[in-house]
């Protein structure tokens, strides 16, 4: 067989591969699925986070616009008592601006516009007249939250106002108070931590003016449109996945400060919201990985034993004409359906290729007529004979008168003849005799480790049992019998041939029918 052209792929190496594709395949599989349903959970968390988050800022600030509002409604009630006294005026500015309401500053005006008491800092006194948000809270004469708007001092004020009413309800002025955006406020404590690292969150009013930012100097700047911006001043609440206006993909819940036109938008970078589940499926992929190499040491294992003995079978295989191979092969140990199918095939055809190899061999070395022992075979005996420690005696036979027995009877006549001889001298052999047909009507018989005497004895049995013998057809035979012998280390096994067929040329000439041996004096 010619060994180039078989394909050098092992069973062994199929088996691992295929089953390490179906384990990398199912692995990633469920990776990827678990990554997919984390993913989508973790998204949905943080929009909802933010959502949450904005809607509470904004519920918050609205309630604390609106305790603002009411502080300012009770001082305008206490202040319509006292309008024209300008001690209690001061007193109760005094009274709000140290009380937790969180305004940076308190101004009362008259209704003409005078500013009658002004706490320190107060924005209306920059000495280009009073603030527009004043003016327009005069005009109104009803609580007003004020549109932020940017003061000489360089301020970012939002100003809450309540008119103050007579005792017979006339318009008497205003209270108000001023938050300053950029300084420590009521919004900055609210709004001031969020609940996420890289979240953060903002206030805008509805001009798209930042009046919260966790960058301090951001606050005050104008916006560009953007959809989320949108969406929270449109009112309501809710969440947003866009791209903002620096490229970076952002997960935004919203919510609108109530009675303000407002925005409150907390927001999240959605790639950092990810960054976690990368390290995730690396962490999982870690926590897999002894266990993956234990399953791929132990399928390794498993494909060794699968392909074990189909390798051992097919090396039997190869040796069928060996004489061990059956029982080499009867060895391989085919633990499972398919193996010990091939091996029961590979033993029948062992044994059918033995039978017929010992028939060819048997028909090689025996006389088809006879059954007796051609020449090869003897030759092929004697080989073994002479290399042994015992002696042989040969015995050499020939019909008598057998041409006449073929001219009188025909040749099948003579053929049977022959047979008769042959079965005769079977009959007179022990079973480590040989008794050999060496050609057309003549007989060896060859009697390892037997004295001349004795081979004697034989051959005068062999005559007589011919002598008595009938063929159907012909009647009585005759043969005449010559006998030598050798022994180890003697003449040649040749010489003792030719000794034999003198022996028996001789008993021939003495008148047939007879037995001659050899003389012992030789
Ligand atoms: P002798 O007593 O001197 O041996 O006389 P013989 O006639 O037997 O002479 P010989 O041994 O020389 O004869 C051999 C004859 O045997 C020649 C041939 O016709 C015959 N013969 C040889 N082989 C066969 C065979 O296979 N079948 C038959 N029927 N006859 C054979
Ligand atoms: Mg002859
Ligand atoms: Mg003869």
């Amino acid at each position: 067989m010619n060994t180039r052209h078989v394909p050098m792929t092992r069973l062994r190496h199929l088996i691992l591969l295929l089953t390490l594709l179906a384990c990398i395949a199912t692995l990633a599989n469920g990776l990827y699925a678990a990554y997919r349903v984390q993913k989508a959970a973790l998204l949905e968390t943080a929009l909802e986070n933010n959502r949450a988050y904005a809607a509470k800022m904004a519920s918050s600030i609205g309630t604390q616009l609106q305790a603002a509002q009411q502080q300012l409604a009770y001082s305008a009630t206490q202040l319509g008592q006292h309008f024209g006294d300008p001690q209690t005026l001061v007193a109760e500015a005094r009274r709000l601006d140290l009380q937790d309401a969180g305004f940076n500053a308190i101004t009362v005006v008259a209704a003409d516009g005078t500013v009658l008491v002004s706490t320190p800092d107060a924005p209306q006194v920059d000495g280009s007249g009073r603030s527009p948000a004043i003016d327009e809270a005069l005009r109104a004469r009803a609580p007003l939250i004020s549109a932020p708007f940017n003061a000489v001092s360089g301020r970012l004020v939002v100003f809450i106002s309540q008119p103050v009413l007579g005792a017979t309800d006339q318009y008497l002025g205003l209270v108000g108070g001023a938050i300053y955006m950029r300084k420590d406020n009521l919004l900055h404590g609210l709004i001031g931590h969020h609940f996420h690292q890289d979240a953060y969150v903002y206030l805008i009013d509805a001009s798209r003016l930042l009046l919260y930012h966790p960058q301090p100097e951001r606050v005050g700047q104008r916006v560009g449109a953007s959809a989320v911006d949108d969406a929270v001043l449109a009112g309501g609440s809710g969440t947003l996945a866009y791209v903002n206006s620096k490229g970076v993909e952002m997960l935004s819940g919203y919510a609108s400060v109530p009675g303000t036109g407002w925005g409150v938008v907390s927001q999240q970078p959605r790639k950092a919201t990810l960054a976690a589940l990368d390290g995730l499926v690396h962490q999982v992929l870690m926590a897999a990985m002894p266990m993956a190499l234990l399953g791929f040491a132990v399928l390794w294992w498993v494909a060794q034993l699968i392909a074990r003995p189909l390798r051992l079978l097919a090396g039997s295989a190869r040796q069928m004409g060996e004489p061990g191979s059956p029982e080499h092969l009867a060895a391989v140990s085919a633990w499972y359906f398919e193996a010990a199918h091939i091996k029961q095939a590979l033993l029948t055809g062992i044994g059918l290729v033995q039978e017929k190899l010992g028939r060819l061999n048997h028909a090689a070395q025996t006389d088809p007529l006879t059954g007796l022992l051609n020449r090869r075979a003897m030759e092929d005996a004697l080989v073994a004979i002479e290399a042994g420690a015992r002696n042989l005696a040969v015995v050499a036979l020939d019909i008598d008168h057998f041409k006449q027995v073929n001219d009188r009877f025909g040749h099948d006549a003579g053929d049977r003849a022959l047979k008769v001889v042959a079965a005769v001298m079977r009959a007179c052999s022990r079973d480590r005799d040989l008794p050999c047909r060496v050609g057309g009507e003549e007989f060896l018989l060859l009697l390892p480790g037997t004295t001349l005497a004795e081979a004697a004895e034989v051959g005068e049995r062999l005559r007589q049992s011919v002598e008595d013998a009938r063929t159907e057809g012909v009647g009585q035979v005759t043969i005449s019998l010559g006998v030598a012998d050798w022994v180890p280390g003697g003449r040649s096994l040749e010489a003792t041939f030719k000794q034999a067929d003198e022996m028996m040329y001789r008993a021939k000439r003495q008148g047939r029918n007879q037995v001659v041996v050899e003389s012992a004096e030789r």
